[in-house]
């Protein structure tokens, strides 16, 4: 199956290489020396690709302004993709002491998903309460719904100065003019960074999954034209869904975990999923596992085992035998239950101040 990118639905890469070349995308190698204290999705080269994170680095080392900036769909409960979005951005705010926008886009999910703009409050309301519990500092960041973003309506309005419909044809394909329109939103969030109230013109990084580029391809192009500076983007693998299939997607509930499920009931969901084990115990033994190609590893590494030297033990003792899959997926679900346990307990006490942030720019 060749690969499918859309960011208005689903998305399954099986060759990244060939993005480098299609997008003009860089590996990020190159760039892990400059980075202070890489986050595991550095390390572990989950994030490996960019445009313009050189320009976002040199703005740091020389003392110059920049930002970081992405966003949340409110229609439904935090998934491990926006989870992992969620860590970079709070990556870049921690080490980098940078200025963070976070778009909660709700005139997205109204178009894209049909979800009430009330519906998505709340969905915004709990989606933030999570944001927070893994560390988003809101002070440091400017958290807004499109709906209730003046300035990010405007800059739409001018993007689609910039734009045919043929042009938004060649990049979404055919869709009703309410999706164009949420790209051109889209288009406005990213560019927002850049108005002179927020210190104006700069480099402002994104961090997105591959399925996002259309986005970013068409800000960049439009933004030449508007005299700002082209966003960048940092581009991370898709977390698999637990079947080992295409992308985790809220748009298939049950193939995903969520930062809301019960610690039993995400334990229930990785006994039961794909694993690169082998037919029988004799062969595990014989010829070892395939971390490769195993979601209990994929969970472990992309999310949860934070530890490097737990990492490289279970990937080596997979791939030599030593480890069998009941063992160890009991072992990585016992460690996903209690991470989740843990981020709940810190989630509820901030609703109040979650619901506190969705809501004060209310018209
Ligand atoms: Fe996956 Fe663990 Fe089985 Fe290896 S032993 S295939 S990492 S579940």
């Amino acid at each position: 199956m060749s690969d499918v990118l859309n960011p208005f639905g689903e998305s399954k890469i099986e060759n990244y290489d060939h993005l480098f070349k299609e997008f003009g995308l860089k590996p990020i190698d190159s760039l892990l020396s400059r980075l202070p204290n890489p986050h595991r999705l550095f390390r572990r080269k989950i994030i490996i690709a960019h445009r313009d994170l050189d320009k976002l680095l040199d703005a740091f080392e020389k003392n110059k302004k920049f930002a970081v900036m992405s966003g949340i769909k409110p229609s439904s409960a935090f998934h491990l993709g926006s989870k992992m979005v969620a860590e970079e951005i709070i990556y870049f705010q921690k080490e980098f002491k940078t200025q963070t926008h976070y778009s909660i886009a709700d005139l997205e999910s109204l178009v894209d998903n049909k979800i009430s703009l009330e519906e998505a409050e709340k969905n915004a309301i709990d989606n933030v309460a999570d944001l927070l519990a893994l560390g988003l500092d809101a002070k440091k960041t400017f958290i807004y719904r499109q709906s209730q973003q003046q300035d990010v309506k405007n800059m739409a309005f001018e993007a689609s100065n910039h734009v045919t419909n043929n042009m938004l044809k060649a990049i979404y394909g055919k869709q009703h003019t309410g999706i164009y329109f949420a790209a051109l939103t889209q288009v406005g969030d990213i560019l927002l960074p850049q108005l002179p109230k927020f210190t104006g013109k700069k480099i402002v990084v994104v961090p997105v999954g591959f399925d996002q580029d259309p986005h970013m391809r068409l800000t960049r192009d439009i933004s030449k034209k508007i005299n700002l500076i082209p966003p960048g983007s940092i581009y991370h693998k898709f977390m698999r869904n637990l079947s080992g299939g295409a992308k985790m997607s809220k748009r298939d509930p049950s193939s995903m975990l969520t930062m809301n499920d019960q610690p039993h009931v995400a334990k229930k969901k990785i006994m039961r999923s794909f694993t690169g084990g082998r037919e029988t115990a004799e062969e595990q033994k014989n010829q070892g596992g395939r971390p490769e190609i195993c979601m209990v590893f994929e969970l472990a590494n992309f999310h949860f085992v934070e530890d490097d030297k737990l990492l490289k033990e279970i990937f080596s003792t997979c791939k030599s035998g030593a480890r069998t899959c009941g063992e160890c997926k009991a072992q990585v679900a016992d460690i996903v239950a209690k991470a989740l346990e843990s981020h709940q307990l810190k989630k509820q006490k901030l609703v109040g101040k979650a619901k506190e942030i969705v809501c004060r720019q209310n018209l």
